[in-house]
């Protein structure tokens, strides 16, 4: 990789420090951020920024180098989020008490699937739900401009 410090900068306020798929915190994590290639390098995407998302280590695992997944509800395949294109807010809502992000597009729910925004592989006690909920007693999640289910 060959970004530098001024695009990863920028990247980083332009994503104002959340991981641009689950909107963790970057601030509330032990090591900074990823930059996820959103086309990527390996299918040719550039360093550019208009190219790359914040992302948290857990997004850019499993995201991987998938663009596509499988909507579970009408198992048709979908392009992944897009957050140079796309907004959070039109593909995304956190339930009511903030634990779990549901699509509410085929973009958004096979983006869900694919990349585990809520850890549902994983047993309770040590998922990405606990994080949160630990966050949402601290008072700064999830984001303030985020749709919340009421
Ligand atoms: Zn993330």
């Amino acid at each position: 990789m060959t970004i530098n410090d001024i695009t990863r900068q920028l990247v980083r306020q332009r994503a104002k420090y959340l991981c641009e798929y689950c909107h963790s915190s970057e601030k509330a994590s032990a090591t900074r951020f990823t930059l996820d290639h959103i086309i990527p390098q390996s299918l040719g995407g550039s360093d550019e920024s208009d190219n790359l998302a914040l992302a948290c280590q857990r997004c850019n695992e499993r995201r991987y180098n998938f663009t596509v997944a499988t909507d579970p509800q009408t198992q048709a395949i979908v392009p992944l989020f897009n957050p140079r294109q796309q907004q959070w807010s039109e593909h995304f809502i956190w339930t009511a008490d903030a634990l779990n992000i549901l699509g509410q597009t085929p973009i958004g729910r096979a983006t869900c699937d694919r990349l585990d925004l809520n850890d549902e592989r994983y047993d309770e006690d040590d998922s990405i739900r606990t994080a949160r909920q630990l966050w949402v007693q601290g008072g700064w999640h999830p984001p303030i401009e985020d749709p919340r289910h009421r």
